[in-house]
């Protein structure tokens, strides 16, 4: 049930219902905005379902496009809601928005961004779009499976890299696997750095995993199918690997801050939310090529600057 979102890029959130032994497992559910809301219940009507067969509602990550309207179904319809177990400590996190604005400060501070840049992406108040979000009432682990009924099982993949609470789930017996932003037809899903580990490697790790157990059909969050789910990440790894040589050569031609790098590695003239997201996804390159080895960082007056 492909639901609208506030925002151009991605411009829809793809919403998934199984068939389950007891009633319907809902993956994903896009903005709380009534354009989405719309568009769910329209999908329901057209697949001739009752969203009150809905037992669960299992979002892959705490993106607002994925979980924004989770509170509000879950309350209205009293389904059961799922997320990985990191939602203990990131649900808190996805409902302070003046402490993200703080982390992305310090972080846009450190790696060389201009003044205007940070106020314009710690400025606006928090979008309605996404509503404080109750905890969940069940997380799930790696290796956790979901029980549909009738011998079919949703098997539980922690995938983190696009977020730490991202999930995917594999449908034991149709082999369909529900890749929600981890792999994405013809774009891939931003790597953003928060300054606590090498989450690029993560990303990578996460990745690797689809190409090993030979991923096939794949239902991403955003897009069409991807007939081969562990081809296409072969294919996001390469990018990846492009992208980090292409800013390990940066590097090498001289001293440079991530904003710098960052300005030589996008087109120019992106938006705030743009450059917030190119800025995190270039330090999460950086920090990555600095904890395998190939480049150092400096840090002079409180400012990283990445070198050969
Ligand atoms: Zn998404």
């Amino acid at each position: 049930m492909p639901a609208p979102l506030p925002f151009n890029s991605p411009p829809w959130v793809n919403a998934y219902v199984i068939e389950s032994g007891e009633g319907l497992l809902m993956i994903d559910c896009g903005t709380d905005w009534e354009p989405g809301r719309e568009a769910l219940m329209r999908g329901f009507a057209e697949l001739g379902l009752d969203p009150a067969a809905v037992h669960t509602l299992v979002v892959s990550h705490l993106h607002p496009d994925h979980v924004g309207m989770a509170s509000r179904l879950v309350r209205e319809w009293g389904w059961r809601f799922v997320m990985h177990s990191s939602a203990a400590r990131l649900v808190p996190e996805y409902n302070d928005t003046p402490g993200y604005y703080r982390r992305i400060e310090r972080i846009g501070k450190a790696h060389g961004a201009p003044e205007a840049m940070i106020a314009a992406a710690t400025s606006a108040p928090r979008p309605s779009y996404m509503p404080l979000l109750d905890p969940p009432d069940h997380t799930v682990d790696d290796g956790d499976v979901i029980d549909l009924g009738g011998g079919r099982r949703l098997e539980v993949l922690h995938t983190p890299g696009h977020d730490r609470a991202h999930i995917c789930l594999l449908d034991n017996r149709a082999r369909v696997f529900f890749s929600g932003d981890h792999v994405l037809p013809r774009i891939s899903p931003v790597v953003m750095y928060d300054g606590e580990s090498d989450v690029l490697g993560e990303y990578l790790d996460s990745l690797r995993r689809l190409v090993v157990i030979g991923i096939g059909i794949t239902y991403p969050a955003h897009g069409t199918l991807i007939d081969h789910g562990g081809e296409r990440a072969r294919q996001i790894m390469l990018h990846h690997d492009r992208r980090l040589l292409d800013m390990a050569g940066l590097v090498r031609e001289g001293r440079a801050t991530a904003w710098e790098v960052m300005l030589r590695s996008f087109r120019p003239n992106l938006n705030a939310i743009e450059s917030r997201l190119a800025l995190l996804e270039t330090i999460s390159h950086l920090d990555h090529l600095r904890a395998v080895g190939r480049i150092r960082e400096d840090v002079v007056e409180g400012r990283v600057f990445y070198r050969v």
